[in-house]
């Protein structure tokens, strides 16, 4: 399939999750996720009209921004290792995967200007997850005041790969409070609006249950 046909098809599928719960449809905005593919296939999204493109290793991510460069927005949405940030801190427009102090000190020290971030949280608590614990965000949350380049605009997750609609219900909506209850503290550093949740298998259900970012990588642009 090509990637004009899946987008086709994407986009119908937000369309009745947006109408199943009331959203609007603007409010969404889906990242295509191009670690599996070639320059040529995420060139192939932008030109479907999909500007937001994310990587999930340092590698993938300078081979496809040397490529592509400005004409994208770009998303690091992989586990990050802190001597990296440089390499990628100039060209990166949001980073989804903030999960400990070294990483946001980093990311302060390197970044010019206020990069947008999310925190990510393992709300299933697999082990294989990356990511905080539900306990400990807030307070970590609360120590990044202190960094001034780094902008906490929301929390992000990975469900489990899983069939069972309600176990990934309950885990979007862990997340979804536990965003409003970090929004309502109205931080400046933090303003915490944005849940990054819902990827192939499950970005339906996620938008039904208040994400804002998706992640799709297989059935946008394929393996
Ligand atoms: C690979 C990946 C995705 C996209 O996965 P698909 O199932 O192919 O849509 C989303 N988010 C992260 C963090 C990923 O690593």
């Amino acid at each position: 399939m090509s990637v004009m046909d899946n987008w086709q098809e994407i986009r119908k599928t937000i369309g009745q999750a947006c109408e199943n719960c009331g959203r609007d449809l603007e409010e969404i905005k889906v990242v295509a996720v191009t670690k599996y593919v070639t320059i040529e296939r995420a060139r192939e999204a932008l030109a479907a009209g999909v500007s937001n493109l994310g990587e999930n290793r340092m590698k993938g991510f300078l081979e496809k921004y040397e490529a592509i460069g400005d004409d994208a927005v770009w998303h690091f949405i992989g586990s990050l290792q802190s001597r990296k940030v440089k390499d990628i801190i100039d060209h990166v427009d949001y980073i989804h995967s903030l999960d400990r102090k070294s990483l946001a000190k980093e990311i302060n020290k390197r970044a010019k200007q206020p990069v947008q971030c999310f925190v990510q949280v393992n709300v299933s608590g697999e082990e294989s997850k990356h990511g905080l614990v539900m306990e400990e965000v807030e307070d970590f949350i609360e120590t990044l005041k202190d960094y001034p380049n780094i902008k906490v605009i929301g929390l992000m997750t990975m469900a489990p790969h899983v069939d069972d609609e309600e176990l990934l219900r309950g885990i979007f909506r862990k997340l979804r409070a536990l965003r409003d209850k970090i929004r309502d503290k109205q931080y400046l550093h933090a303003p915490c609006k944005e849940l990054s949740m819902g990827m192939s298998n499950d970005y339906r259900i996620a938008i039904e249950e208040g994400s804002t970012f998706v992640r799709i990588g297989s059935s946008l642009v394929g393996q």
